[in-house]
């Protein structure tokens, strides 16, 4: 979509006053361009483009004398006072007194003690809900409330007025000032590449309106439907590059793998378990895939410690089966080795020829690893991202199985398929994804979950620890676990120290807890600073048991697999995200003896307290995903916008899940009943390329 300067390079710059810097615009000039950049707003258009959240409607305020009991109002006032009441039954009832224009109006709100610190004395706000007379005074229950900026002055002649994200040094008035003028004057000028026809089906404003209406609204529902438009259309973009791949992934062909009574019972025979119902239901998926010209793109989503890993070997040695070579890619080389270790193991006493790529080998065994690839003698390889560099050239590549996939995006998928060809894929990840997710990044891929665990696997018991005579308690269990034959993981958020003795710092952690509470026991430090040759021996020293309490960094958090390992102590545990935490716990339910987590934190802001609060009372990492979408509300899930990984502009896959799943629908119908081939629809297929067509590894003409 027209978002992004750099989308602009097929126009000229200087005929374009859309690409021209915004510091060249009415009312911005150099010094607020620089703070913009903060934003990520450098051109008129990203201005253009800046969205609002939500907006403001003084059109409903009023003065106290005017409010009537039950209906939808709004009050604008200085907060004076502030309370909370203890009532029976451990509820409290938070209060905040509000000064409009002398009279005092009251909001309150039942069990949110936190309320409290939300507003202090001299704040400005305004209350909306339905107020109701109490007491000689008028009160808001449970009001919605708008805090106003240094510089705005609420009045009903204000109308409507949008609310946009802001930095430091912008004023909300002086955004309001700088995109209204911007629209007014420059969004007629923005193409629309949407096509008529398609505007009128959706009943969509065009695009110059749209924009118009998100700066400069008449109404709630014209700003509304401006605000539809534009993340209707960054979805839509993206669906169609999405349903564009899948066109094409379509024309490719993979080798038809057919798994025959006598090859599944003997790849099923190197398991030392009994699989379990997932396991089971995933490798059913898997058979029905390879079974076909089709390449498989398969996601399989489970928890850490589901038993991934069988249902990757099944695949590998199926294809190996059908005489094609088989890929296993693992995100960092310790996975990669650990993936090795139980390959290598689970094949002992087979034929199978297999081998280790790794990005750090010494260049005479690269060159005959990639050798033995390339001449097909070589059935099955085990790496890192060093896989997918041009020097390697596979022979008859029949599966690729990509683990913990969200660390790798399409397009290093799409680097397994050359000329019309393309092996079967399957990528694994356990970090669960919300359903909405996967609809976006995921979107091109069939989806098996696995739900259950392997039996007599002990759920890891997770406590909160927030006082330090408990903390003395917790270093006085690792002591006694230790004794009792076990190891301890200490995580630290960081590797350096900020102050003396600070416990976030990996470094001075383990200086403490050495010359400290753990001062009888063998400790180690690791973090990602370290030399990878130095990494790996600790590693080693841990695994084999020479090393009780490993204190690091999130360098553990994927796929290290220590079994003894059963403690784990998370310092600072508020200043990770519920998928990381549920990530690095995983650790330590590996082996059968009973996991324990501590999460030591202090902090008392509500949101730390209820994540970690739900990091206590279930180990389910679906439930946790969901949970961790809904406290993080719109924005960045997972992490996936920061790392690039998330090609969405404006639009936010959770907050807009139901644009998101109308986006789909239009962009399947759109490519299959030949539309978007015709001309009519030729800048929308224009825009779609440029925006997409590197990272889906799209052909450059539609
Ligand atoms: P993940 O899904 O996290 O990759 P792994 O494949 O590493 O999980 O499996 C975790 C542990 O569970 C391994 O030690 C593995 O041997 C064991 N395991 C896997 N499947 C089963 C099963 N069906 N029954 C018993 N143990 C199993
Ligand atoms: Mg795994």
């Amino acid at each position: 979509m027209a978002g992004s300067s750099q989308d602009q390079s097929t126009r000229h710059p200087q005929d374009d006053p859309l690409s021209s810097p915004v510091q060249f615009l009415k009312g911005v000039g150099p010094l607020r361009a620089q703070l913009l950049e903060k934003l990520n707003i450098r051109t008129a258009q990203d201005l253009l483009f800046h969205i609002p959240v939500s907006i403001d409607d003084y059109s409903e305020l009023c003065t106290v004398p005017e409010l009537e009991a039950g209906t939808e109002q709004a009050v604008y006032g200085e907060v004076v006072d502030r309370d909370v009441r203890h009532l029976r039954g451990g509820r409290t009832l938070t209060g905040v007194l509000l000064n409009c224009d002398g009279h005092f109006v009251r909001g309150v709100w039942f069990n949110q003690p936190w309320m409290l610190k939300r507003f202090k004395e001299g704040d400005r706000l305004i209350f909306r809900g339905k107020p109701a007379h109490r007491s000689g005074r008028w009160e808001f229950n449970n009001p919605s409330v708008s805090p106003l900026h240094d510089d705005e002055e609420p009045d009903q002649s204000a109308g409507i007025l949008p609310r946009y994200p802001l930095t430091e040094g912008i004023r909300m008035e002086g955004m309001r000032k700088m995109t209204r003028s911007a629209a007014m004057a420059l969004a007629d000028q923005l193409l629309d590449p949407l096509p008529a026809f398609l505007r009128e089906r959706l009943e969509l404003p065009d695009l110059p309106s749209a924009v118009r209406a998100l700066h400069a609204p008449a109404d709630r529902d014209e700003w509304e439907a401006g605000r539809r438009r534009v993340l209707l259309q960054d979805l839509l973009e993206f669906q169609l590059g999405l349903a564009l791949r899948r066109r094409m992934t379509r024309q490719l062909t993979a080798p038809r793998i057919e798994v025959s009574a006598r090859v599944n019972a003997r790849i099923r025979r190197l398991f030392p378990f009994r699989l379990t119902a997932g396991q089971e239901s995933a490798i059913q998926d898997l058979i029905g895939d390879l079974n076909s010209e089709q390449p498989m793109h398969r996601l399989l989503q489970a928890d850490v410690g589901a038993g991934k890993t069988a249902v990757a070997a099944y695949a590998l040695l199926a294809a190996i089966a059908a005489d094609c070579q088989a890929v296993l890619m693992a995100p960092t080389e310790v996975l990669a080795g650990q993936h090795w270790e139980t390959l290598d193991e689970l094949l002992a006493g087979s034929r199978v020829q297999r081998g280790l790529l790794l990005g750090g080998m010494p260049a005479a065994r690269r060159r005959e690893t990639l050798q033995q690839i390339a001449d097909g003698s070589m059935q099955l390889i085990i790496g890192t991202q060093a896989l997918i560099q041009d020097s390697v050239e596979f022979h008859r590549l029949g599966v690729v199985v990509i683990d913990e996939q969200h660390r790798f995006g399409v397009r290093q998928r799409s680097r397994f398929s050359t000329g019309g060809f393309s092996p079967h894929v399957l990528v694994m990840t356990a970090t669960p994804i919300p359903r909405s997710l996967c609809l976006t990044q995921f979107g091109d891929l069939d989806v098996s979950q696995i739900r259950d665990l392997p039996p007599g696997r002990q759920k890891v018991i997770t406590a909160r620890i927030s006082n330090a005579a408990e903390e003395q308690k917790v270093w006085a269990f690792v002591e006694q676990q230790v004794a009792a034959g076990r190891q301890a993981y200490v995580v630290c958020p960081r590797v350096e120290g900020q102050s003396e003795n600070d416990n976030a710092s990996a470094e001075q952690l383990f200086a403490q807890l050495r010359r400290g509470p753990l001062q009888q026991l063998r400790l180690d430090l690791l973090h990602g600073q370290m030399e990878r040759e130095q990494r790996h021996t600790v590693m080693d020293r841990f695994r084999s048991g020479d090393t009780d309490v490993l204190v690091s960094t999130t360098v553990i958090e994927v796929g290290v697999n220590v079994p003894n390992a059963t403690i784990m102590v998370i310092q600072q545990a508020e200043r990770f995200g519920i998928a990381q935490l549920h990530q690095l716990r995983g650790r330590i339910c590996r082996g059968s003896h009973q996991g324990f987590c501590f999460l030591l934190s202090e902090s008392e802001t509500p949101e730390a307290v209820k994540r970690l609060t739900a990091l206590t009372e279930t180990t389910d990492g679906f439930e946790l995903a969901e949970l961790d979408a809904e406290l993080r509300g719109p924005g960045d899930i997972l992490g996936l916008r920061q790392s690039g990984a998330m090609p969405l502009r404006y639009a936010d896959p959770i907050r807009d899940l139901e644009l998101l799943k109308q986006s789909r629908v239009i962009a399947q119908q759109l490519i299959e009943n030949g539309e978007f081939d015709s001309s009519d629809c030729s800048d929308l297929r224009a825009v779609v390329l440029l925006r997409f067509s590197r990272l889906f590894d799209l052909p450059q003409t539609g």
